[in-house]
């Protein structure tokens, strides 16, 4: 079978691209190797799919090209995604941040993209495991169901994170195969976990969670980090996982809003007990674990200003040094990829091999936690469609 393009990958990007080129009248074949599209978009924000963020813009991507994501960003925006909602009567709010989520399910969305991909004629053929891809004048897809010829090949096949959602590693393969860079890979949006020596610590307050500000290689969130049993999870926590490397500390200011230190020196002369003051401010259990290992003996009296200046400094700046993360298993996405230096930031196609397109999570632009990656996978595929 010959088609004007063939996608690889039916996922957000995928379908984006081939809806937005079936438009133009080209004919479009999308083949993915599992049994159902678009099962990371079902995963999405908790089944309700956190699909776009009102305040959208290049910083809040990470990549080794910075400014790569700023024109497919421009011609995609978060209204042209609730513009094709709307079309379709689906229900959607804004959660907190800018942050769009369906009020219904994340399955809406899946649906509503197979609706359009019928409409503008292409054809999803899912259960294609992808043998080989060869070019010549065309590329020539070699599937177990047979060969397909075509013009335009585009790569949409996501990232490693959750392989149990279908993730593979055929893209940074095929960007490989055709001698495309590939920038070094890493879970991101992922939990930590920390050294054997801290676990009883962590897993003891399995389920606190409280308001921080983490530092960490020069950037900072502030938000809700989470006790686990292996270590810290939670929406800031999960977003500094995206630029902490190997052997990195983490900083953690408990006390973002107040200056312990001030209230210290108040009650220094009382009797009241260190962790009962900082449960005022910190949950209880997470107070007493922590006042446990850093000020064991109790009262406020019984320590000098000094020491409770050393005490308030550690609130202020814990830090931590995670052994690892959770993993792709648990990671929302993965950074790095297909290298965009050797991609056009318009078209998305590779400027070493004509008509062979990377897009979506696969290439190597990183969204924050919020809406930014599916962002990132309607706007790179709508960019692609235009073009293949
Ligand atoms: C649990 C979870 C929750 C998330 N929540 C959000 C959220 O709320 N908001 C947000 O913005 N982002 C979220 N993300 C990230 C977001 O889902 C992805 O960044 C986005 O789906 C990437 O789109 P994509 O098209 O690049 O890849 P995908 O949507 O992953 O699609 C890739 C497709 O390629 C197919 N494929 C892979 N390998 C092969 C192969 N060898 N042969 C054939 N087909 C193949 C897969 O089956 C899949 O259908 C979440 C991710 C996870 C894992």
């Amino acid at each position: 079978m010959t088609t004007d393009v063939t996608i690889i990958g039916a996922g957000a990007s995928g379908l984006m691209c081939a809806i937005e080129a079936g438009k133009r009248g080209r004919s479009v074949a999308v083949l993915d190797h599992a049994a159902r599209v678009g099962a990371k978009i079902l995963a999405s924000g908790g089944g309700r799919c956190n699909f776009t963020n009102l305040r959208i813009g290049p910083s809040d991507y990470l990549s080794e090209n910075p400014h790569f994501s700023k024109s497919a960003l421009a011609r995609f925006t978060p209204g042209d995604f609730t513009a094709l909602l709307r079309k379709h009567g689906i229900a959607y709010y804004e959660k907190e941040q800018g942050r769009l989520f369906c009020i219904k399910s994340s399955r809406l969305i899946v649906e509503m993209l197979e609706r359009e991909c019928a409409v503008s004629g292409a054809e999803l053929r899912l259960n294609s495991r992808i043998l080989r891809i060869t070019k010549k004048d065309h590329f020539l897809i070699t599937t177990e169901r047979g060969e397909l010829k075509a013009e335009s090949l585009v790569i949409a096949t996501g990232g490693l994170s959750f392989r149990s959602l279908g993730a593979t590693g055929f893209g940074y393969r095929t960007a490989s195969q055709f001698g495309l860079r590939v920038t070094p890979l890493n879970p991101a949006l992922v939990p930590f976990i920390f050294p054997a020596e801290d676990t009883s610590f962590f897993r003891g307050l399995s389920g606190v969670s409280l308001v921080a500000s983490l530092r960490c290689n020069r950037s900072c969130f502030r938000g809700e980090i989470l006790f686990t049993h292996q270590g810290l999870s939670g929406p800031a926590v999960l977003q500094i996982s995206s630029y902490w490397d190997k052997g990195d500390e983490v900083v953690i200011d408990l006390l973002p809003d107040t200056d312990i230190f001030e209230l210290f020196k108040l009650a220094m002369l009382s009797k009241t007990e260190i962790h009962t003051l900082l449960s005022r401010h910190l949950p209880r259990r997470f107070s007493r674990a922590f006042c446990d290992r850093y000020a064991p003996s109790g009262h406020l009296h019984d320590y000098s200003q000094k020491e409770l200046r050393e005490f308030a400094d550690l609130l202020h700046g814990w830090r931590l040094k995670p052994s690892g993360t959770a993993g792709y298993e648990k990671a929302e996405v993965t950074r790095g990829g297909v290298d965009t230096r050797e991609l056009s930031s318009k078209t998305m196609e590779s400027m070493k091999v004509p008509g062979l397109y990377f897009i979506g999570e696969l290439i190597d632009v990183t969204g924050q936690l919020g809406g930014y990656n599916l962002h990132w996978a309607w706007a790179s595929g709508y960019a692609a469609g235009q073009y293949v």
